[in-house]
């Protein structure tokens, strides 16, 4: 008996014979027109598409940019005791490092707990792709959800009831806040051991008409690889979020907001919302109290007035929502410390009259350094700014960074990395 190959169409583009018998009864029953394209075909087009876009939206930033754009060959040759270089993950991954956050990703592998968690616990599209703001966004709603599924599993019964144990108590607990716990201790532990991973994949140096080895460095990167790529001395450098040399120090990991703000945001967002009401109108009209574990959690005001269904839930639920809250205080980056920390270095940088800027991708949880940067600097208002882009979302930030730190724009000048 022949193969069920037959094919029914040819490409339009590359000639290919495609499109199967049941393919077809698939477009036909959702009433699709049939395509031109085999699916090779179709994505190239997809890619070219999407590429003329980003083309197109990037001419269109340039065409309005209010910096002067430069050569790398045309950085002013400045005195290196005037100069401060400011080094962002770029630096590493125009290196060939495979220092992103999707390669953090890759590296755990798809059937893991920690990106398990992190993919579904964390209320964001894509977590990968602005991950540590990403962390900020634990959802609460679905980590009370999962408890009050385990109280109701393991039955869990009040304390003064013949039947209570204290283990399924506590194992339901257990359970319910397994990821916060994945995401406190596990996540940095992970991340630690991918960072000591990290190697240049080449040995090209494409800033190197631009690093003067006697420079002063701030380093956000983990790596050393300003020292082992162009010679720059271990002393010249900051490493302002940690070195993975350093065994004891903890990289510093997180996200910027402000987590009150956060919460209330969310509060206000969920206050209001029917199924978080103290008492719900049934549907034969008469009031019934809820014992949805968030509205306890959070929207109860009065302690003693709650319906739970037991005191040992009520419990649950309040240990719980402590432990999330720990979880906020932890995952916000701790800048206030490491500014704090590192005061001597920043009023250092008084005679500082040049900024390069390589590789960095100025979010809006880094600001404070810069702000501490100008802030001790005598020259602050006639400070250069030599910054590096490499696409259209990083000139985005670059125009809002610039006006955010009120630089003047002819103080700016940019050049591709
Ligand atoms: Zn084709």
């Amino acid at each position: 008996m022949a193969e069920n190959t037959n094919y029914l169409l040819n490409c339009i583009e590359c000639g290919a014979d495609f499109f199967k018998e049941g393919e077809r009864d698939f477009y036909f029953n959702k009433g699709l027109e049939m395509p031109k394209r085999c699916k090779p075909c179709r994505d190239k087009k997809k890619t070219r598409f999407k590429q003329e876009r980003e083309r197109a939206e990037l001419e269109e930033i340039l065409s309005t940019l209010p910096f002067e754009q430069i050569q790398k060959t045309e950085m002013p040759s400045t005195d290196s005791n005037a100069s401060l270089f400011i080094i962002g993950n770029g630096f590493d991954i125009m290196h060939g490092v495979p220092s992103s956050y999707y390669n953090f990703r890759d590296s755990i592998g798809r059937k893991n707990t920690l990106r398990f968690t992190l993919e579904t616990y964390i209320r964001q599209d894509d977590v990968w792709g602005n991950f540590e703001d990403g962390l900020a966004y634990l959802d609460r709603e679905m980590m009370l959800g999962t408890l009050d599924d385990w109280l109701d599993n393991f039955d869990v019964l009040d304390e003064d009831d013949d039947d209570f144990s204290a283990a399924d108590y506590f194992a339901a607990q257990d359970f319910a806040t397994s990821q916060i716990y994945i995401l406190t201790q596990d996540l940095p532990k992970r991340f630690r051991k991918w960072i000591r991973t990290l190697k240049p994949r080449n040995s090209s140096k494409p800033v190197d008409d631009i690093i003067k080895t006697d420079a002063r460095y701030i380093n956000f990167n983990y790596t050393e690889f300003l020292e082992t790529i162009y010679g720059v001395p271990q002393k010249n450098i900051l490493y302002i979020h940690g070195d993975r040399r350093d065994k004891k120090t903890q990289l510093v990991l997180g996200h910027g907001h402000d987590i009150d703000e956060v919460f209330e945001e969310w509060y206000q967002a969920n206050k209001n919302r029917k199924e978080f009401q103290p008492s719900l109108l049934e549907k034969d009209r008469r009031y019934d109290h809820n014992d949805n574990p968030v509205y306890l959690g959070y929207f109860l005001k009065d302690e003693t007035k709650g319906n739970w269904k037991s005191q040992m839930r009520y419990d649950a639920i309040n240990n719980t929502v402590g432990l999330i809250e720990d979880y906020y205080e932890n995952s916000a980056k701790k800048t206030s410390e490491v500014l704090l920390r590192n005061q001597p270095y920043f009023k250092s940088l008084a005679g500082i009259k040049n900024i390069v800027v390589i590789g960095h991708s100025l979010s809006k949880v880094d600001y404070p350094y810069f702000k501490e940067i100008v802030k001790y600097n005598k020259y602050s208002s006639e400070l250069k700014w030599f910054i590096s882009w490499y696409s259209s979302d990083g000139l985005k930030k670059i125009i809002k960074f610039v006006s955010e730190m009120k630089i003047p724009t002819e103080n700016v000048k940019l050049f591709r990395a």
